[in-house]
């Protein structure tokens, strides 16, 4: 698995935001490991309701994609963790949460992200084709609605986009070797056209 540009550098090399992605990213490993598309996040609280710092950030949720696991659309990563930091906090109100994800949130979880009033998120790999923080829209700031979240892109961009890259090369892997086992099988239909080595064309 390919480390990043980060690959050698130390903990203490990391900036506080670089240190809560690669959590989110370890995340994302334990969706790789179930098959599915390895998407992590965990929430940090940095504020009190009343604004006031909290000496030191603490992860209250983590989630990861189990979306094919749970059967379920609800399953994403940033709703799993949503669901637990309400439980941790005992309150539907993230104000004061920073999410730290890493992929950019779908429309349905910049949703709930919004829902929550989260004070901030934090993505690494942006989603062209599916993205709700400013690739198709930008739900998390739209001013319309009464809430937006601070937003930062870019952190640990490439570590995020290449476990996503490397999950879909090795999807299409094995799907090719089904396809050649598929070929001494004349009477199967066999699809055409394979989308090409992006995640961006996945059905994220
Ligand atoms: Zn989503």
């Amino acid at each position: 698995m390919q480390e990043g540009p980060y690959k050698n550098a130390g903990a203490q090399k990391l900036t506080p935001d670089e240190r809560f992605m690669k959590l989110a990213i370890r995340e994302a490993r334990k969706a790789y490991r179930l098959g599915e598309t390895p998407i992590g996040c965990v929430i940090v609280r940095t504020h009190l309701y009343d604004g006031t710092a909290l000496e030191e950030p603490q992860v209250i949720a983590r989630g990861y994609n189990r979306r094919n696991t749970e059967k379920s659309t609800l399953a994403h990563a940033e709703i799993k963790a949503i669901a637990k930091a309400a439980r941790v906090l005992q309150d539907w109100r993230l104000e004061g949460c920073t999410m730290y994800v890493t992929l950019e949130p779908c429309q349905m979880c910049a949703g709930a992200l919004v829902q929550a009033r989260i004070s901030r998120v934090v993505i690494g790999a942006m989603n062209r084709k599916a993205g709700c923080a400013g690739s198709v829209f930008n739900l998390l700031q739209e001013p319309a609605f009464n809430h937006q979240a601070e937003l930062t892109t870019g952190v640990l961009q490439e570590e995020c986009a290449g476990l996503l890259t490397g999950f879909f090369s090795e999807v299409r892997r094995k799907k090719a070797a089904e396809k050649q086992q598929l070929t001494e099988m004349p009477t199967c239909r066999r699809r055409q056209n394979e989308p090409e080595n992006d995640y961006d064309q996945a059905d994220l």
